[in-house]
């Protein structure tokens, strides 16, 4: 495992009670609440700035590594947008649903379908058991204002169809928002939440 993480860097890493992929820094957002501006680490990662990106082989075989036994659940979600990379991602869901115990989710903002140019959410289906998309904000301006995603405008409106897309493939949808905007915000949130039919959270 050390070699993995002098070669590559922290994939895997403890955080709360979960085991988290890193599989990528790259994100076509620049959230201004990003953590990755404010730290290098997270949990028990020293840094999750990856000096390359695993291939899915290596992440399989470092999860074969890992004792997993202690964990209910693998999460995508790292220093980047897990769905820039979704064949490798599922390719890594797929060992682990097949081999392990574990459920997966992927943390995500939603910008799967602009990422890969086609609609992603049937990919999902019968391989991941959880999404969590971050809203982050009410209306397309403030979340333009707020996460600048290099698909502009339109940027809100594909994480809003994303989310009532995958519904229906997914079994377990959520999302959420960061506390740092105005309680109004936050309570606009958790109405388009609602009117989606999916749990809200505050993080
Ligand atoms: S989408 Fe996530 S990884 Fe990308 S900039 Fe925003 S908070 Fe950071």
């Amino acid at each position: 495992m050390k070699d993995y993480v002098e070669e590559i860097g922290d994939v895997l890493y403890d955080y709360g009670v979960g085991l988290y992929a890193n599989i990528t820094n790259r994100c076509p957002c620049r959230c201004d609440f990003c953590i990755r501006t404010m730290t290098s680490g997270l949990g028990s990662a020293d840094s999750l700035w990856l000096k390359r990106e695993p291939t899915p082989e290596e992440v399989i075989e470092m999860l074969s590594d890992w004792d997993l036994s202690r964990y209910q659940e693998l999460v995508f979600c790292g220093y980047g947008e897990p769905m820039v990379r979704l064949d490798d991602l599922l390719v890594i869901a797929r060992y682990v649903k097949e081999n392990t115990h574990l459920k997966v989710r992927i943390n995500t903002n939603g910008l799967g379908d602009l990422l890969q140019g086609k609609p992603t959410a049937p990919l999902l289906a019968g391989v991941i058991d959880a999404v969590s998309v971050s809203l982050n904000q009410s209306d397309a301006e403030k979340y333009m204002e707020l996460c600048h995603p290099k698909f502009g405008i339109d940027s809100y409106d594909a994480m809003l169809a994303f989310t009532r897309e995958v519904k229906k493939y997914v079994p377990s949808v959520a999302m959420s928002v960061v506390g740092v905007i105005p309680r109004e915000d936050i309570e606009k949130c958790r109405d388009i939440a609602s009117s989606l039919g999916v749990p809200f959270r505050v993080r």
